[in-house]
């Protein structure tokens, strides 16, 4: 033993919670990160309780208390990129440059909302009636709920909290499960920043214990979700019955284009990048790459020698690319999906199962189909280093299969053309498109998020942050 243990914070008090339960470490399943206590029905009811409780006066509080106390999350953040980093890449398993990235950002999230804190719009408008003066300002939506996946376990959670709270709402915040020490460690940050009690909550435990009391409270305002769609889907049925404003980022089968014009290193880089690094566990993974007839075969030997080349390992070894797929549940679908795929009569172009001599973890090798628009590998996400490649005969075949698809958040193309790449950005549909990049990796300032079954409700991030976490007052005065 002697590992931590983690546990929920409600209405500045922290609350340990039942069970003992196993923080695995994906890496060294004989290694656990720590140990946690997973809440009630009851006591979440009381988190809920608590943020409706403060949330009035947190709301009138005035901007620059709002903005210091986000500065200081922000700054404490950064300035402990690496150690949080090291946490998040033994719990989740990305690679610890890649943990340390998503510390950083997180960090940086804090710090962007801190400054909207002081920049909350309103129009002042003249009346169509003499004599009266128009006023549109926001105001907060009120106790928001967060609910959150496991694969950014600092940088999601952060996107969602920081706007929240600039904006003058009060959270209560539920992980997902096998990321308890990451959200713990924000809570213990967010417990330090001179926030009011109650302003903050952190509720640890299961999807329909915890986050369904929540999601049943009466005293929820609206429900930010990011995860997988049946659950997003689900929820928004809970949310319609009453009433509850609703925010829904959810899953994703992005298509990578290469063009037979494209710079073929960029393009390989983008399909092993997109598709493979964070273990292909990116909401906005590539993992459909579509290929032009004239360049298929020269992609697909670069990337067999690519793949070939990548080192699967602990996330914290320096030079592993890939680490273990993050929970043993995630890993038995990934397989699930590889069997789908000899099933489907897929040809396997790599990789193709767990990688020997790697260590005691989920260690999957980065695995390549050959495929066809119709089977299941390349029409359902998967969620891990699985990549399906299709073949396109030109550009307008490739944009057809490129949005044959059920999902819409993020499209890519490599092309030198000036031509393709403009016609492309008009008309994929995804919320997000990349031009010769790939197609996971977004800025925090600008917004994010996707259309048709990806998303649901207004964009995360940057100033459009402020559609969801707040609501809108028009005020009439007789001048
Ligand atoms: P998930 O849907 O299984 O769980 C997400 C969260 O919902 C967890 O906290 C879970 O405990 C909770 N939950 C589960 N059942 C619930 C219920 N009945 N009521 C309330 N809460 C419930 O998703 P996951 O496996 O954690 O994450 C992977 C998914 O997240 C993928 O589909 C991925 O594409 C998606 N994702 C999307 C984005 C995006 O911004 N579009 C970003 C990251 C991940």
């Amino acid at each position: 033993m002697g590992e931590p243990r983690f546990s929920s914070y409600i209405h500045g008090q922290w609350v340990a919670g039942a069970g003992d339960h196993a923080d695995e470490n994906p890496a060294d399943l004989d290694a656990p990160v720590g140990h946690y206590g997973m809440l009630d029905a009851a006591t979440t009811a009381q988190a809920v309780d608590a943020a409706a409780d403060a949330q009035h006066a947190w709301g009138l509080s005035t901007p620059q208390r709002r903005a210091e106390a986000l500065d200081a999350v922000g700054t404490e953040i950064l300035a402990r990129k690496d150690e949080l980093g090291r946490l998040l890449a033994r719990e989740e398993g990305k690679t610890l440059p890649e943990a340390i990235g998503e510390a950083a950002r997180a960090g940086q999230i804090f710090k962007f909302f801190a400054g909207e804190a002081l920049r909350i719009p309103g129009e002042k408008l003249a009346s169509t009636r003499p004599g009266v003066e128009v006023e549109i300002t926001r105001e907060p939506v009120g106790t928001v709920g967060i609910i959150a996946p496991w694969n950014f376990p600092l940088a999601i959670p952060a996107w969602k909290i920081a706007p929240a709270l600039a904006y003058g709402n009060t959270v209560v915040f539920k992980p997902a499960e096998i990321v308890p020490g990451c959200a713990w460690a924000l809570a213990e940050i967010l417990s330090r920043a001179g926030l009011p009690e109650g302003v903050f909550n952190l509720v640890l435990g299961g999807g329909r214990t915890v986050g369904q009391a929540m999601v049943e409270h009466p005293r929820l305002d609206a429900l930010s979700f990011t995860g997988s769609v049946p659950t997003g889907r689900a929820l928004l049925v809970q949310a319609a019955a009453r009433a509850l404003k609703v925010q829904l980022e959810m899953g994703g089968k992005n298509p990578l284009v290469v063009l037979a014009d494209a710079d073929m290193d960029i393009a390989v880089d983008c399909a092993v990048n997109g598709a493979y690094f964070s273990t292909g566990q990116r909401c906005t993974a590539s993992s459909r790459l579509i290929v032009e007839a004239a360049v298929y075969d020269a992609f697909t030997e670069r990337m067999r020698a690519r793949l070939a080349a990548l080192r699967v390992g602990d996330p914290l070894i320096q030079g592993v690319d890939i680490g273990p797929v993050a929970s043993g549940q995630q890993l038995d679908t990934d397989l699930s999906y590889i069997q789908a795929g000899h099933d489907d009569g897929a040809e396997l172009l790599a990789g193709g199962g767990r990688v020997d001599g790697a260590g005691n973890g989920h260690f999957l090798a980065p695995t390549l189909f050959a495929a066809t628009p119709g089977d299941r590998i390349a029409r359902e996400e998967i969620f891990g280093p699985v990549a399906a490649l299709l073949r396109a005969d030109d550009y307008g075949h490739a944009l057809a299969l490129a949005n044959d698809t059920e999902f819409g958040l993020c499209a890519g193309i490599c092309t030198t053309s000036l031509k393709h790449a403009t016609h492309f950005k008009r008309h994929a549909q995804a919320g997000m498109v990349m031009v010769n990049l790939p197609t996971a990796g977004v800025d925090p300032h600008v917004p994010f998020g996707g259309r048709k079954a990806s998303s649901y409700g207004p964009r995360e991030q940057g100033r459009h942050a402020v559609e969801f976490y707040t609501t809108v007052k028009t005020a009439y005065t007789a001048a």
